[in-house]
């Protein structure tokens, strides 16, 4: 039989938005040290929208060739850049043999040609070089998506999303609670260090894949520490599933939501606070 204590805190925690598939997890969240947060739709709002388009040659071109790759791709990116593509009257190109490419962005044949967009991180692993008039963009304040087409760098897609108004309140509560905050971003340098800037959040990770944030987890796991990942999309499945807690926000994805243990149904990070509390209401404070 489930106490009534526990019982009650259930139900609690289903009008505070707070959905627990997995008891022995809420429980240990009294006991957490460590909270790792995504920061694309779990920090921010994951509402991004395309601020520049820098081509090379011919800005229209540029974007019918990413359309015709993120119109089959479900990261928040995708949607910006296909309605972005849809608002200035570009029609996306026909896609064959599209592939997503976890974390990085996706690849695709258009028109006979091998098309591929994404992240700092596809540059890197292509081995790919930036001409010259784009390399200011290398290292952009900005989510930069480049748009590959033959292995040229044909251009560059600028997108920023706004952090959530409760971020900072949330990060800041979590801390006075003594427990250290990370975020973990497969999005540049330069925009982590922003964000964990204007929420608070002590230390961050940029460019790293699903797997590296797995293993950036698990190896905090290994020090000791009792770690809860909160995460909202594909990518953040792995890390969801090795932390000590997986918290999945919003309306995150199907993936996000199989892989935690506890679901926020409202995209604010108080919840993970009121998550927190509740736990240390209903079993107790750890020493
Ligand atoms: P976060 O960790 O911030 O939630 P993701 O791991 O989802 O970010 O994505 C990391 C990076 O990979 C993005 O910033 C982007 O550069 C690139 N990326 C991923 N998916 C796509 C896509 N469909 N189109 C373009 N770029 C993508
Ligand atoms: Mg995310």
């Amino acid at each position: 039989a489930v106490p009534l204590v526990v019982a009650i805190s259930t139900s609690l925690a289903a009008k505070s938005g707070i959905l627990i598939r997995n008891r022995q997890a809420f429980e240990a969240l009294r006991g957490i040290d460590t909270i790792c947060f995504d920061k694309t739709g779990t920090v921010t709002e994951g509402r991004l929208a395309v601020s520049k388009t820098v081509a090379l040659e011919d800005d229209n071109a540029m974007l019918a060739y990413a359309a015709a790759l993120e119109r089959d791709s479900e990261h928040s990116i995708a949607r910006a850049v296909t309605a972005y593509a849809d608002s200035v009257g570009v029609r996306p190109l026909r896609a064959d043999v599209f592939k997503a490419i976890p974390g990085i962005g996706a690849s695709a044949e258009v028109d006979g040609h091998a098309v591929m967009v994404g992240g700092p991180q596809l540059i890197a692993r292509e081995r790919l070089t930036i001409p010259p008039p784009l390399q200011t963009y290398s290292d952009s304040a900005s989510t930069t998506v480049w748009v590959i087409v033959d292995r040229r760098p044909l251009g560059v897609i600028l997108l920023d999303d706004r952090i959530r108004n409760s971020s900072a309140d949330a990060v800041a509560t979590l801390k006075s609670f003594g427990i250290e905050t990370w975020m973990l971003t497969g999005d540049n340098e330069a925009v982590a260090a922003s964000v964990a800037d204007m929420t608070g959040i002590d230390r961050y990770r940029a460019g790293l894949l699903p797997d590296e944030k797995l293993a950036f987890v698990k190896a905090r796991r290994a020090e000791g520490r009792r770690v809860a990942m909160v995460g909202d999309g594909v990518n953040d499945a792995p890390s969801l599933l090795g932390a000590d807690i997986g918290i999945a926000v919003g309306a995150g994805t199907d993936i996000a939501i199989d892989s935690a243990d506890i679901i926020l149904t409202r995209s604010d990070l108080r919840s993970v606070v009121d998550a927190v509390r509740l736990s240390r209401r209903t079993y107790g404070k750890m020493k």
